[in-house]
């Protein structure tokens, strides 16, 4: 047994042993044995598509007396939720906006966060009401993320316990799991969660509310589980400061059903005992994906993520310009405009492989492969997961605490518990 308490001092004292869920795994697969005595930290992650993500901000637009309220609020187009506090007459706006919220088809929230933490400028216009000359007023303004002393992001619904995979029996539909239409009679797959390195997955109730987190790149807290959180599959609701977020590390991601966004989520495992190592120790060959109807989200069968993630594969997309047959209309709709036309920008790409799918030439490579469901070998078309960029994540986390600048923090409460 240990505690939380005596591997924090191990931290403290330059003395902490680390491993990566990838680590771990690897160990395992290889035959290796570890024990309690052999690791204390097991660093897990997630990265993907989450779209129960908000962010509260709060920022003075005018000088105080200007308006009494604010009733509609626009940033960068994305519209914003005004209060919930109206700050009468102290020219501030409080705001709630969905990572969801939609400009257009191609911009919503999540572009407007990463352009917020990137510092970029955010273009602010304000429908206000209450001026004393008994007109609305009209304010326009440009601002920053430094010019935001409040900027919180939450999420709602986020690292769940693993996911789903996809299939479409029917027609041809539009859906926020596909970025070109779904296509139907089961001829293609996509699916969600990052199997034997999920933290949720990989833990033994060591989670819990006040638990510390990475929620991109910044040091966050789990304040418990999420909406549709279950005892089978459990998600969390967490929240961060975005100034101290790294921009690399969220997206938009615009689906065929409008635009949502890519989250990064790292969470330390405090190896306390023999349970907590076993848990952390499992491989994608003991973890059950359901495959799901995506018309009526109801389970059609059951494949394992060894399927999905397969061993010894890279998960990351690739692109050779020079392989590019310039097609007078190019297949690949980038869900995160990663791709320009000529290059991929690294740190917007999520490796969901839809380019490799649609590309009309091989100017894009990745390793798909497929999932076998009653016999059938449907190819997958789309990973709504970033396994690669969650092996790094996690692999930076396991930086920090090595460092010294991340030391775990004692759940104040289990998740499941009643508050
Ligand atoms: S579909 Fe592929 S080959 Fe054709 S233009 Fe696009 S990247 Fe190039
Ligand atoms: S894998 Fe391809 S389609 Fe997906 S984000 Fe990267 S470049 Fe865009």
């Amino acid at each position: 047994m240990k505690t939380i308490a005596e591997i924090n001092q191990k931290i403290k004292d330059g003395d902490i042993t680390v491993l990566t869920a990838k680590e771990l795994c690897d160990a395992v697969r290889s035959g290796e044995s570890i024990s309690v005595e052999d690791v204390d930290v097991v660093t897990t992650a997630t990265r993907g598509i989450m779209s129960g993500t908000l962010a509260i901000l709060s920022f003075p637009v005018a000088d105080p007396g200007v308006f009494s309220r604010a009733e509609q609020v626009f940033l960068n187009g994305v519209p914003a939720n005004a209060g919930p506090c109206p700050n009468e007459h102290l020219g501030i706006i409080d705001l709630v906006v969905h990572g969801t919220a939609e400009r257009d088809a191609r911009y919503g929230g999540g572009h407007l966060f990463r352009d917020l933490i990137r510092g970029a400028g955010i273009e602010v216009a304000v429908k206000a009401s209450g001026t004393g000359a008994g007109t609305d007023a009209e304010i326009t303004t440009t601002i920053d993320i430094d010019d935001i002393p409040f900027a919180r992001m939450l999420t709602t619904r986020s690292a769940y316990r693993n996911y789903n995979a996809f299939v479409n029996p029917g027609e041809t539909l539009s859906t926020i799991f596909s970025v070109a239409d779904f296509k139907g009679n089961c001829s293609e797959a996509m699916f969600g969660g990052c199997g034997e390195i999920n933290p949720l997955e990989k833990d033994a109730g060591t989670i819990g509310v006040g638990t510390r987190i990475l929620l991109n790149g910044a040091v966050g807290y789990v304040l418990g589980e999420g909406t549709r959180s279950t005892s089978v599959r459990r998600n969390l609701s967490l929240f961060a400061d975005m100034h101290e977020m790294d921009g690399s590390c969220i997206s938009g991601f615009v689906t065929s059903a409008g635009p949502d966004l890519i989250n990064s989520i790292a969470v330390p495992i405090p190896v306390l005992n023999k349970d907590v190592l076993s848990r952390a120790s499992r491989l994608d060959s003991e973890i059950e994906l359901p495959v799901v109807d995506i018309r009526t989200r109801k389970e059609i069968g059951r494949i394992d993520y060894s399927q999905v993630w397969r061993s010894g594969s890279d998960p990351l997309v690739t692109f050779e310009p020079s392989l590019c047959i310039h097609c007078s209309a190019c297949n690949v709709k980038c869900p995160t405009g990663a791709f320009t036309g000529s290059e991929v920008i690294d740190d917007l790409c999520c490796n969901c492989g839809h380019c490799a799918s649609v590309c009309a030439g091989e100017a894009f490579a990745a390793e798909m492969g497929s999932i076998v469901l009653r016999g059938r070998e449907i190819p997958i078309t789309l990973r709504h997961s970033d396994r690669r960029g969650a092996i790094k994540l996690a692999d930076d986390l396991k930086q920090m605490i090595e460092r010294g600048s991340f030391l775990l923090a004692e759940p104040v409460q289990r998740l499941g518990e009643l508050i």
